[in-house]
């Protein structure tokens, strides 16, 4: 049936198709049909229900290719403007209603937003095909591609001419007759595919909480964690009086209390067999499958593997370099990693003990070792990071003195989850620049993780500006408690905001190059600028003050908690590492090499590299890496510190210019944050830095410099 369709939209024949009766009687109801009259053409969603989707998603996807049907049959002689602009400004439908979609399925899903996602996932991979493969389009592409020169048009032009042609063939456009097909069949399969296994990951990760019956076993968790392992077990109806919950990472935050080792031992084996074990949401042969179809993609496209195929597109260039620089530093930190171990056993041992560490007591005696080293207890920090104190007078404030931003709270405006919060963006002289959506509270409806999305993409050819999202995963505190973070979600708090001003600042003219549209590899950089602010003095002076008291974070807390950031180095690289070449591996394959036992190949991989150190899993396990099963990032989780020695470099940069001061942000954000992929990303790091990027700060920070040890 979608096969017919498909034709028939070829055939130009896609209007007739999608509107039943009964759904052409409605279409007034339908919120997506128009532009929304919100500020900033926010989504409403108050008049957004899950019946309107599938009526949406089908009309826009039949608008759009009748769009693309009149650009690539027109009678006018292809021009940038009847062919690239035009492209680039089809499908405003469609963005419409999937923006929303795709990211209420993941922030706040259900069962009927779960069936549209399988449903339509082949058709959304088919109607992308539909495009790139329509050849009388990719013709007057290339026309004006082979003239783009002598047209007279600025760079920007010119950048999306390069970058449409560039889309087009990436895709497939100059694969003829057979291999067309055999190319849509893999698209489709694929998509299919990777639903599946994020809608496994998300079934899992809710089912496999850890059940405990005797509250005696909870002992080290506070009373406030046990509260929320109550309210989870009555929320899920389970028999158990207790369950605490899966976070989406192997490492679990209860393991740092729990001071029952056979508890945490049960905990972390429910976290680590994720998807894994039989059942209905084992993600074991969906990876398999898909490592194979993504090789066998790749082949057809020309490329050796799939890592090399996504590789040419990054700054990254090619599978050598990453595998050099990944693997370099791979034994540093692993050594680093072991002598961390070291001094926990020695700990354990002069506790009386005679086991040997395991991954389930890593965060148990790194807390200890912390509180003996530093003198500190990591949940000390919580009263002076409550969450309307971190976003406001943290996150905004840092803002408000690097870019003179200002932030309204808009109550006025619909929400799609009652905790979520809106505000409105203002330049230092008032002129509105955006809005800001804020959702931070875990829920079981919701994927694992922090994500920034955007509901409306700024663009000066549109006339938008930016509708940007944030999402979190804090824990829910009982009503009418504050909510208390930790400092790692203070951190992302920031992290994510930087993605945030990414978007907002946007100030470019084609939605193609909005925001945070650049290589994957490039685009975790200016979030993890962005959490510099988090410890900057006055910043923290302004923001980390005790809920009930007011009280000042203490100096003398602030300087233990950065002294024992450095205590942790060793794990955190090696269990990023771990996964950043667990993905290389898995897409460095070609179709003939891929595995048929996932785990095996997990295993003689991590061996392989010197990375098999087990107190440290990977941050991620196969069976559920949803960033490269299930995300963008296939081939890609190497990006995180790609961008980092960016991000080091860059923070560099700040400190040698006087820090946070209005001149700083501004030249960031000049020549950096507002241009998007407007031009190529290394060139816009080196108008902003005034050079190439150097790796020396990366090395410094995570305690890789030759020489440095970890304290
Ligand atoms: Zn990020």
């Amino acid at each position: 049936m979608m096969k017919q369709a498909l034709m028939a939209a070829a055939l130009g024949l896609a209007l007739s198709l999608p509107f039943g009766a009964a759904q052409a009687t409605n279409a007034a109801d339908n919120p997506f049909y128009t532009v929304s009259e919100l500020p900033f053409q926010m989504p409403p969603f108050d008049k957004i229900k899950d019946e309107h989707y599938v009526p949406a998603l089908t009309r826009g996807m039949a608008e759009h290719r009748a769009e693309i049907e009149a650009i690539a049959n027109s009678k006018d002689a292809p021009s940038f403007e009847n062919t690239i602009v035009a492209l680039d400004k089809s499908g405003a439908l469609l963005t419409r209603v999937s923006n929303v979609f795709f990211n209420l399925s993941g922030a706040n899903t259900n069962d009927e937003l779960q069936k549209i996602q399988r449903d339509f996932a082949p058709q959304f991979a088919a109607h992308q095909d539909a495009i790139v493969l329509n050849e009388a389009l990719f013709k007057r592409v290339e026309t004006i591609y082979q003239a783009r020169q002598k047209l007279g048009l600025n760079d920007e032009d010119q950048r999306l001419i390069v970058r449409n042609y560039t889309d087009f063939v990436r895709a497939g456009a100059k694969l003829q007759g057979e291999q067309r097909e055999q190319l849509k069949t893999l698209n489709a399969r694929l998509a299919e595919l990777q639903t599946q296994f994020s809608q496994n990951v998300l079934n899992e990760t809710n089912a496999r909480g850890l059940s405990v019956s005797d509250k005696a076993e909870l002992a080290g968790l506070s009373e406030e964690a046990i509260t929320a392992a109550e309210t989870a077990a009555k929320a899920k109806g389970s028999e158990a009086p207790y369950l605490i919950a899966l976070m989406n990472t192997s490492g679990q935050p209860a393991l740092a209390s729990l001071e029952n080792r056979e508890v945490r031992q049960r905990l972390f084996e429910a976290s680590i067999l994720r998807s894994s074990s039989g059942g209905e949401h084992d993600n074991r042969q969906l990876a398999i499958e898909m490592a194979k179809l993504r090789a066998q993609r790749a082949n057809l496209l020309g490329y050796p593997t799939h890592a090399a195929y996504m590789l040419e597109d990054q700054t990254a260039r090619s599978v050598d370099t990453v595998n050099k620089m990944m693997r370099e530093l791979a034994p540093a930190a692993v050594a680093n990693a072991r002598r961390e171990a070291a001094e926990m056993q020695a700990m354990i041992k002069a506790d009386g003990k005679d086991f040997e560490l395991a991954g389930w007591d890593w965060a148990y005696y790194a807390n200890k070792l912390r509180q003996k080293k530093y003198n500190f207890d990591a949940s000390e920090l919580r009263p002076y990071f409550e969450l309307n104190n971190v976003l406001e007078k943290g996150v905004f404030y840092a803002a408000g003195q690097l870019y003179g931003l200002q932030f309204e709270r808009r109550t006025d405006l619909p929400v799609y989850q009652e905790d979520v919060q809106v505000y409105q963006v203002n330049e230092a002289d008032g002129t509105p620049l955006g809005l800001f959506i804020a959702d931070f509270y875990a829920r079981a409806n919701k994927r694992g993780g922090a994500w920034m999305n955007e509901y409306v993409s700024q663009s000066k050819l549109l006339g938008t500006q930016p509708v940007i999202g944030n999402h979190l995963n804090i824990p829910k505190p009982a009503a009418g408690q504050p909510t208390l973070m930790t400092f790692d979600e203070v951190t992302t708090l920031f992290h994510e905001f930087g993605h945030a001003l990414h978007g907002l600042f946007s100030d470019v003219r084609y939605p193609r190059f909005a925001g945070t549209n650049v290589p994957t590899d490039f685009v975790e950089y200016p979030s993890q600028v962005n959490e510099m602010w988090a410890t900057w003095p006055s910043v923290l002076a302004n923001y980390a003050k005790h809920y009930k008291t007011g009280e000042q974070i203490p100096q003398e807390l602030l300087d233990k908690v950065l002294a024992a950031e450095q205590f942790g180095q060793g794990f955190a690289t090696t269990e990023y590492l771990a996964a950043a070449l667990l993905d290389q591996a898995w897409h460095q394959l070609s179709a003939d090499q891929v595995p048929t036992d996932a785990l095996a190949f997990e295993a003689k991989t991590l061996q392989d590299l010197g990375l098999d150190f087990a107190p440290v899993p990977p941050r991620y396990r196969s069976t559920y890496f949803s960033h490269i099963f299930a995300g963008g990032y296939s081939a890609g989780y190497y990006s995180y510190l790609w961008s980092e020695v960016l991000d080091a470099d860059s923070v560099e940069w700040f400190k040698e210019n006087g820090g946070l001061k209005r001149a700083n942000g501004d030249h960031f954000r000049k020549t950096l944050l507002s241009r998007g992929g407007s031009e190529e990303a290394l060139e816009l790091f080196n108008q902003f830095r005034g050079r190439a990027p150097d790796i020396a700060p990366l090395l410094q920070r995570r305690g890789l410099a030759s020489g440095a040890t970890a304290h």
